[in-house]
């Protein structure tokens, strides 16, 4: 089994612990992937010494450069896609079509990067006084700490780092210790393509010591997290106490709306999409179905049909359309909701269970699962369950479906399904979410534009698009005064004369 090593002072190092830990294929556990470094605090000290010289060299590195060297990422990424697809499939499960996709997605933000490298606009806005200048540009901030989760081993990553890096920021990544291997080939791209070695340092290891060290440590003034809320609590916690700048991105409880007048075909399609691919792991998988009335019974029983044709497997094989959870626990916290599920009064309709025969025995494969007779309010209906499962709820009224959709404690992505220009308005106004879709399902987020979630799913940051740049910046102001004279601000005004 190939043993990998972190990237620490410019160079491929092992830890200073001498331990690693395996990692596994989720769709055969006797298939070893390799063994990583298990770091501790001490090789973070020894990335963050690092970093600081490279972030020295790289905040001085003119940004149109630093556009190149994003551009030449992408470049190496497009190269290498199938390669990354494949290997990330077989760490993590989802199938080569959704691996590919991540993959293009750190493309594409690569590319937007590149091409951010030459605006990074600041503004130049008239002063109150005569001959006086008055603009706002954007600086680089320190040493990033950069902590991912499974579910997007490629985007997820690029989604923080390359405007990280585009800004003039060096950074420390903790890649989640079930998708290592993505995170080692994403780090050696970035200095293929020509990154100063010691701007990106990568650290393997455990979240409750190297994810830790890394919150902890006081030479790292600016954390990305993405990953669970409990964790990222303990992460706010923290750079609470520490004054950090701090960008959180965790659950979600996204509801799909099927109103009477829905083209059914399409929310059928949409709704397996949303709710199964990635085997339901994502933030904004889509976990509730509220289907109207009158379209209810339809719409459910087509629904459970398709669902019990869908394919369970190893991701890598052709005609896969779910793959397997990541590791056991997922399948444990997927095994004990379906309990609460039976026990708060929701019925089974398709699934429920681990499934038995070949290929399935040696994986973490459960059965995409639909919950019928779902009330508002179930713990179900309420929490996080990250895993295939779906319920279902009847509603009568649009005010209804979105007093449902509103009443939960997370809020990042909502998806309507409606022919009623009225109603798709008033989704956009009204749904507490971050993200809201008209005919489309509650994922699909384009790498262009700002994501996230409002409520519980963060803390106000956006990834994506534009507004992440400001995130990883910290805004200046110039005042140029060029009059010769005391200009005295709401003092004086610009004719000589008190205020
Ligand atoms: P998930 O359940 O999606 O894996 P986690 O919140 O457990 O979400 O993990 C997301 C990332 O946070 C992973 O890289 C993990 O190693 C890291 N992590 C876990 N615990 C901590 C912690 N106490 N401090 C910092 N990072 C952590």
């Amino acid at each position: 089994m190939k043993t990998f090593k972190n990237f620490i002072g410019g160079d491929w190092v092992p830890p200073i612990s001498g331990e690693y830990f395996e990692n596994r294929n989720p769709a055969d556990v006797s298939d070893e992937v390799g063994r990583f470094p298990l770091s501790t605090a001490n090789d973070v000290d020894r990335a963050v010494e690092s970093a600081k010289r490279g972030f020295e060299l790289w905040r001085a590195t003119p940004a149109p450069a630093r556009g190149d060297v994003m551009r030449r990422i992408g470049d190496l990424m497009v190269k290498r896609k199938e390669e990354i697809a494949d290997l990330m499939s077989r760490e993590m499960g989802k199938p080569l079509t959704e691996t590919r996709g991540d993959v293009q997605e750190g493309i594409d933000t690569a590319y937007y990067a590149g091409s951010e490298g030459r605006r990074l606009f600041g503004h130049t806005v008239p002063s109150e006084m005569k001959n006086k200048w008055a603009m706002s540009f954007r600086r680089p901030i320190g040493v990033c700490g950069i902590i991912t989760p499974f579910n997007f081993p490629m985007a997820i990553p690029t989604w923080k780092m390359f405007p990280a890096l585009l800004c003039g920021n060096a950074c420390i990544f903790k890649p989640a210790e079930d998708v290592p291997h993505t995170g080692h080939v994403l780090v050696e791209i970035m200095v293929e393509a020509g990154l100063p070695p010691e701007v990106i340092q990568l650290v393997h290891g455990v979240g409750e010591s190297v994810g830790a060290a890394i919150v902890n440590h006081p030479g790292i003034p600016v954390i990305s997290f993405t990953g669970s809320t409990e964790t990222g609590r303990i992460v706010g916690e923290t750079c609470g106490r520490m004054h950090k700048r701090l960008s959180l991105e965790m659950g979600g409880k996204n509801a799909m709306m099927v109103f009477n007048d829905a083209d059914l075909d399409l929310a059928l399609e949409g709704v397996l999409w949303g709710a199964f691919g990635t085997t339901g792991q994502r933030c904004t998988a889509t976990s509730r179905l509220l289907i109207q009335d009158r379209v209810h019974d339809e719409l459910l029983s087509r629904l459970v049909e398709k669902t019990k044709s869908l394919k369970l497997g190893d991701g890598r094989k052709k005609g896969t359309d779910v793959g397997p959870l990541i590791n056991q626990s997922a399948v444990d916290k997927v095994e004990k909701y379906v309990d609460i599920g039976q026990s708060e009064g929701a019925d089974v309709l398709t699934g429920g269970r681990r499934p038995q025969g070949k290929g399935l025995d040696n994986g973490y494969f459960f059965e995409p699962t639909i919950f019928g007779r779902v009330r508002a309010g179930m713990r179900l209906e309420q929490e996080e369950i990250f895993g295939p499962v779906l319920s279902v709820i009847r509603f009568r009224d649009t005010d209804e479906a979105f007093a449902i959709n509103n009443d939960v404690k997370y809020g990042l992505s909502s998806s309507v399904y409606t022919r009623d220009v009225n109603v798709a308005m008033r989704a956009m106004n009204e749904l507490d979410t971050g993200i809201t879709y008209i005919n489309a399902p509650t994922i699909g987020a384009e790498a262009h534009l700002p994501f996230g979630g409002v409520k519980q799913t963060g803390n106000g940051h956006r990834e994506g698009g534009w507004e992440v740049y400001e995130f990883y910046s910290e805004t200046k102001v110039g005042y140029l005064d060029f009059s010769g004279a005391l200009q005295r601000a709401q003092i004086v005004n610009y004719l000589g004369t008190p205020d």
